[in-house]
C-alpha cells in the first residue's frame, strides 16, 4: 500500500475542512490521505510586533516529527503567517522535501470584511494544499494561470486557478514517481 499523506492540524482546525482537503488530496495525488494527531498552537512562532506567525518555524516543527509512516506532512494552521521579506504567506513548503504548511485565515472572505462563503473558503484551502504539496514533489511555479502551481500573489490569483495540475506539471509529477 502507498504511504499516506498526513494532514497535521497545528492548533485548532475545523474538522469539516480537514475532511474536504483530505478527499481532494487523495484524488489529486492518488494516494491515501489521513488526518494526523493535532499539534499544539504555534505560540513558539508568534511575532508580537507583527502579530503574525513565522511560517518557517512551523515548518521546522513539522520537520522534527518522526513519522516514518508518512509520505508527506501538510500542516494546516488557522493563524496569519509571514516569512521575512513578505507581508504574509498562504503557505510554504520544503521544495522536494517531506513537509509543507498552509495558513488559513487569509483564505476566508471574512478576513477582508466580506460575507462568509464556506464553499469558496474550502476551495481555496484545497488549492493551496495541493499547491504546497506540489512543491514537495519538486514542482516550481507554473506560468499557466489556470494551473494549481501558478503563484498566488493575491486571492484573485487563487480564485482564477483550478484545483488541478496543468498537463506539463502533471507530467512532471508523474516523473517524480507518483
Ligand atoms: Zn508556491
Ligand atoms: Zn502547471
Amino acid at each position: 500500500m502507498k504511504k499516506p499523506i498526513y494532514l497535521m492540524p497545528v492548533g485548532v482546525v475545523e474538522e469539516g475542512l480537514l475532511e474536504a482537503i483530505a478527499k481532494a488530496v487523495e484524488r489529486t495525488f492518488n494516494r491515501p490521505c489521513r488526518v494526523g494527531e493535532g499539534l499544539v498552537e504555534p505560540a513558539y512562532a508568534y511575532d508580537r510586533r507583527r502579530r503574525q506567525y513565522r511560517v518557517g518555524e512551523i515548518l521546522l516543527c513539522l520537520r522534527r516529527l518522526d513519522m516514518p509512516q508518512a509520505h508527506r506532512l501538510l500542516g494546516l494552521v488557522d493563524q496569519d503567517c509571514y516569512t521575512p521579506g513578505l507581508n504574509f504567506v498562504f503557505g510554504q513548503a520544503m521544495a522536494g522535501g517531506r513537509d509543507a504548511v498552509v495558513a488559513l485565515p487569509r483564505l476566508r472572505q471574512e478576513f477582508y470584511g466580506l460575507p462568509k462563503d464556506e464553499m469558496l473558503f474550502q476551495e481555496r484551502a484545497i488549492k493551496e494544499a495541493v499547491h504546497e504539496l506540489g512543491h514537495t514533489y519538486g514542482l516550481g511555479h507554473c506560468p499557466n494561470s489556470r494551473c494549481v502551481m501558478h503563484f498566488s500573489n493575491s486571492l484573485a490569483d487563487t480564485d482564477i486557478k483550478g484545483v488541478s495540475f496543468c498537463r506539463t506539471c502533471r507530467a512532471e509529477l508523474d516523473e517524480a514517481g507518483l
